[in-house]
């Protein structure tokens, strides 16, 4: 049983990809979901095609980067629901140039998407489970983070510190039944890989012991299996969802 009815599921990054097929499911499983992007047209466009699919999500588009702007958003939400069951920290962004054509700004945002505004969201939930002692933070990361990976250097850096946030904050927050994993997806077909060179791509599909490409809906599913209390003796996982590819 997935009993995600009525939970109050808050899912960043959830304007296209992989966060928008989760919002779906978890909106299948009548969960109340609340997307985060980046700007108030792409949250807009996603909350239109999900109320096109019959899905009654509500969008906010913080910077995420603004631990005030998060708090404020965070506690408007708690205000209007009373609780926040379920974050799934899922913006992020991806990089491939060499590292002598990685500048430090390109390795600074990297970081501050995929790992600082993934500490602010987590700091401004945390207070609102611990007091209702119980709660689920699911964080995306990726496969690079086991295997690292031949250029971008600060995408495989990021989604280490990732895991690192994922097993560390599971410690932390066990004692206050606050649940703490991480889905390492491996190749997905979202617009982040349709933006990656074909060279890079193809010969990695090629790898794939399952012999295809993921589809956002196999991380979804992870998500919601990870979210449900099926999943209540699991913390600090990093669930490889990657049709076993090997980077
Ligand atoms: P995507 O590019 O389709 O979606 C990225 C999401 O992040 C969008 O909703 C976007 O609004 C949000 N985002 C981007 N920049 C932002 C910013 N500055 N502030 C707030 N939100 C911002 O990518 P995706 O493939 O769906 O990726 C989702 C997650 O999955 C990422 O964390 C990514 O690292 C991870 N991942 C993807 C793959 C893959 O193959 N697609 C593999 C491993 C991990």
């Amino acid at each position: 049983m997935l009993d995600l009815e009525n939970k109050i599921v808050i899912i960043t990054g959830g304007t296209r990809g992989i966060g928008l097929e989760t919002a779906k499911s978890f909106a299948k499983e009548k969960a109340k979901v609340i997307i985060f992007g980046s700007k108030k047209e792409s949250v807009d466009k996603a909350l239109i095609s999900l109320s096109e699919e019959g899905f009654n999500v509500e969008g906010y588009f913080p910077n995420l980067n603004s631990y005030e702007e998060v708090e404020k958003v965070i506690k408007e939400i708690h205000d209007k629901y009373g609780k926040i069951d379920v974050l799934i920290n899922n913006a992020g962004i991806s990089a491939n140039k060499k590292i002598e054509d990685t500048t430090s700004d390109d390795f600074k945002s990297i970081m501050d998407l995929n790992v600082n505004a993934m500490f602010n969201v987590t700091k401004a939930v945390v207070p609102y489970m611990k007091e209702k002692k119980e709660g689920v933070i699911l964080n995306t990361s990726s496969m690079v983070s086991i295997y690292g990976q031949p250029s971008g250097v600060g995408y495989p850096a990021s989604k280490f510190a990732v895991n690192g946030l994922t097993k560390s904050l599971a410690r932390e927050l066990a004692p206050f039944n606050i649940r703490v994993n991480a889905v390492a997806p491996g190749i997905i077909k979202t617009d982040m890989v349709a933006n990656l060179p074909k060279e890079m791509i193809e010969p990695l599909i090629k790898t794939i012991p399952l012999g295809r490409i993921g589809e956002p809906e196999d991380i979804a599913n992870a998500f919601m299996f990870l979210a449900s209390p099926m999943a209540s003796y699991i913390t600090g996982v990093i669930l490889q969802v990657d049709g076993s590819a090997r980077n």
